[in-house]
């Protein structure tokens, strides 16, 4: 059962900056949130609904940029024309996000603030080289993923800001997203991807460690599965123990790897 609570639906971002705090949160989807709330992880006093806040449902492309409203869904993401193409990984990462609810309802925001470590977005973002605006009553500020991830359900997030957007700078890099699951979240993930001559490769890997992490070399002959999978530190569950996830991660590096040079895009 959910305890008492008030729940207040501004229209416009200033009210809702006004109304955010240490017991007074914002929510989307509710999709992790009342989960959280269910089991008496979460017990604000007050809920900020942003849905009714336009501004923060936008998708827009500029020369140098992607810019996805906070507010977004990962179906809206994956069906968006601007976004596939360009940055037809993040489309094809958000049609296979957890189930037909989890993605008519779930949030690029709320999955990035909630922080659940298995998130298939942080991991596609980091390796897409995105960034997240933050604003409060106050100001405003921006950071790349690694300065925002910090932990399991943890962020630089602070109580009295709101996540507005995520960007992705442009040319995107393209590439291949693996995953391997047992459940409706990962076990382990790989985003492997490449901007083009001159620029280094990227091998993000999430869902496996308490957060994703990223690996760069000159050319692919510089990335090495099998050193990835030693250096990692999963995190051991039902779905699997640490030489078995650390198997798994060199597994799905090798195959991103041959996918990518094969000239596997976007999948
Ligand atoms: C069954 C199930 C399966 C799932 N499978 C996957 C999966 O395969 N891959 C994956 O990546 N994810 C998965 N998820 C997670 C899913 O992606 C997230 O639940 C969803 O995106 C969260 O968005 P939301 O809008 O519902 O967040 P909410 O539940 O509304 O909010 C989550 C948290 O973020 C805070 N918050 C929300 N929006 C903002 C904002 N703009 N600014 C500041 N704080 C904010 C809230 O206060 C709350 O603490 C799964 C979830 C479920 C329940």
């Amino acid at each position: 059962m959910l305890g008492s609570f008030t729940v207040s639906r501004p229209t416009e971002l200033e009210d809702a900056l006004r109304l955010i705090g240490e017991d007074s949160l914002a929510y989307w989807g509710g999709t992790e949130l009342f989960l959280a709330m269910k089991m008496q992880l979460l017990v604000p006093d007050n809920l900020v609904d942003l849905k009714a806040i336009r501004q923060l449902s936008d998708v827009r492309r500029t020369d140098s940029e992607l810019v996805i409203g906070a507010g977004v869904t990962h179906e809206q993401i994956a069906e968006d024309k601007t976004v596939r193409e360009s940055a037809g990984l993040l489309s094809s990462v958000t049609a296979r996000v957890g189930n037909s609810r989890v993605r008519a309802q779930g949030t690029i925001g709320g999955n990035l603030c909630f922080a659940e470590p298995r998130s298939d977005l942080a991991t596609a973002l980091l390796a897409l080289d995105a960034s997240v605006d933050f604003r409060s009553a106050t100001g405003q500020r921006s950071l790349t993923i690694p300065e925002f991830m910090l932990g399991p359900y943890w962020t630089a997030r602070e109580p009295e800001e709101l996540l507005v957007a995520v960007r992705i700078p442009l040319p995107a890099p393209a590439g291949v997203y693996l995953k391997f699951q047992f459940t409706e979240r990962p076990s382990v993930a790989v985003a492997a991807v490449e901007s083009g001559a001159d620029q280094p490769v990227r091998v993000a890997i999430g869902a496996v460690s308490e957060i994703p992490i990223l690996v760069t070399a000159d050319d692919w002959s510089g990335i090495d599965a099998a050193a990835i999978a030693a250096g990692i530190e999963p995190v051991p569950d039902l779905t699997g123990s640490v030489s078995y996830k650390r198997h798994l991660v060199e597994v799905l590096v090798n195959k991103a790897v041959a996918a990518v040079q094969a000239g596997v895009r976007d999948v």
